[in-house]
């Protein structure tokens, strides 16, 4: 295309609502065969809030709330800021940590009225001695099953409790993802959440192919690893852990109500987070790399 033409698409990308780094972009934007597709912040909303409270034989649900959600509190997390707000609503102030330390894609743990507490999904957990609780236990297991994420929370060597968040897919990404598709893209739903829980927002939106339980750090190698089978990879994320992944990926696409270091990390940014706008985008690319060769 003449450097005009890549000017002139660039200039209506703006218009669209997506930020294009360089007029470059275009030609790797028109050739993506996959998209993979962060789902917190990305396919849904990420407005987390608390659904549940499960505290275990003799735990005061109080205190659960209370200690879980003063370390959540320090911890920018989606899944935390549900729990800290959803805890203070319900127990008044919450007591200030002594300690805090930030396990990424796994959760949080720290001292809290002198407990060692550690809070965040069964994966955390296993890397400490903790004894587990069955009826906890089974409460996790059926708030998975209903789409909720649900963390455990721990202290003194004990499953004390779980407690959970919804999340809500964000209304107009069926709609995109059936686009993308009719676009000749394949859409893959990647995540460090739980898979039942991933699988159940993939079915919403339409999305038959699920990476879940995957580690911030691991992210990029998926991309890289599907790469490696010959795919033209778009990644569309919000987040500090989507950040390599972006950069990995031949096309970055971050969500404008992300994180600045996903904005940064990317080559497009979507303005309203909305992934209609990545539909637009890509036909954007291809009518002006299409029409003048
Ligand atoms: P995603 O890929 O969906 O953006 P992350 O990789 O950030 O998710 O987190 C994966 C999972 O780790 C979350 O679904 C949650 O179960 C757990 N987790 C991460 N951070 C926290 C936290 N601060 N508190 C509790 N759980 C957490
Ligand atoms: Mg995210």
């Amino acid at each position: 295309a003449t450097p005009t033409a890549l000017l002139v698409g660039t200039g209506r990308g703006a218009q669209l609502g997506v930020l294009i780094k360089g007029p470059e972009v275009l030609e790797s934007t028109r050739r993506v065969d996959t998209i993979v597709l962060d789902k917190t912040g990305t396919v849904t909303s990420g407005r987390m809030s608390l659904a549940s409270v499960h505290a275990a034989d003799g735990v005061d649900e109080a205190d659960l709330l209370r200690l879980a959600g003063a370390l959540e509190h320090a911890s920018e997390h989606p899944v935390a800021k549900a729990i800290a707000e959803g805890a203070a609503a319900r127990v008044g102030v919450l007591p200030t940590p002594e300690s805090f330390e930030n396990d990424p894609g796994l959760g949080v743990h720290g001292v809290v009225d002198g407990h060692l507490v550690v809070v965040g999904r069964p994966a955390l957990l296993a890397g400490w001695a903790i004894e587990p609780d069955a009826r906890v236990a089974a409460s996790v297991t059926a708030a998975e099953a209903e789409g909720r994420t649900a963390v455990v929370v721990a202290w003194g060597g004990r499953v004390r409790g779980a407690l959970t968040v919804a999340d809500a897919v964000k209304p107009t990404s069926a709609d995109a993802i059936a686009r993308l598709r009719s676009l000749g893209l394949e859409p893959i739903l990647l995540t460090g959440d739980n898979e039942t829980v991933a699988r159940r927002v993939a079915a919403e939106v339409g999305i038959e192919r699920v990476i879940a339980e995957v580690l911030p750090a691991d992210k990029a190698d998926v991309v890289a690893r599907l790469q490696g089978e010959g795919r033209s990879v778009a990644m569309v994320g919000d987040g500090v852990n989507d950040a390599a992944a972006l950069a990995q990926a031949d096309l970055g696409i971050a969500m404008g109500t992300g994180s600045d270091v996903a904005i940064e990390a990317a080559d497009l940014t979507l303005v309203r987070g909305d992934l209609l706008a990545a539909v637009d985008a890509i036909r954007l690319s291809r009518r002006t790399l299409g029409i003048i060769r």
